[in-house]
């Protein structure tokens, strides 16, 4: 692991809300959970499906990943498109399914604890 994302991650930030989530100290509709990855429900969904699926680890965004989360985001992004059908979401190429990841306040990123929002279903949505 880099010195910088060292810095800025650990297993468990008692002040996140997404580790809340992970820990179930807050409720959450949950769409997949394994020992290092966790899904649910988007509480103000912009689709008919819309999930976020984020490390169980709290990194606080693509902005302190590196060569090291390589294999968590690969196992990351395998996992959406079999969630996102299990959610719902019509099958490739008629369907299919958006993910983001806002990085930054720039970026637009509300909460500081990394993850990727899974959109799909009929268009159109409410945002693009
Ligand atoms: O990418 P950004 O940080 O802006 O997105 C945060 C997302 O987390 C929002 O879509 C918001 O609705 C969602 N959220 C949630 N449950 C919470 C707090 C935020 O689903 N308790």
């Amino acid at each position: 692991m880099s010195d910088l994302l060292r810095a800025h991650t650990a297993a468990h930030d008692p002040d996140c809300i997404f580790c809340k989530i992970v820990a179930k100290q807050i409720p959450s509709g949950i769409v997949y959970e394994d020992e290092e990855i966790f899904a649910f429900h988007d509480i103000h969904p912009w689709a008919p499906v819309h999930f976020l699926l984020i490390p169980k680890m709290h990194i606080p965004s693509m902005a302190q990943v590196g060569p090291d989360q390589a294999g968590l985001l690969g196992r990351m992004m395998a996992l959406a498109p079999k969630l996102a059908l299990e959610q719902g979401c019509n099958p490739y190429p008629e369907g299919g399914y958006r993910m983001l990841t806002n990085t930054g306040r720039e970026g637009g990123q509300e909460v500081q604890h990394l993850h990727f929002h899974v959109m799909g279903g009929p268009r159109p949505w409410l945002r693009g």
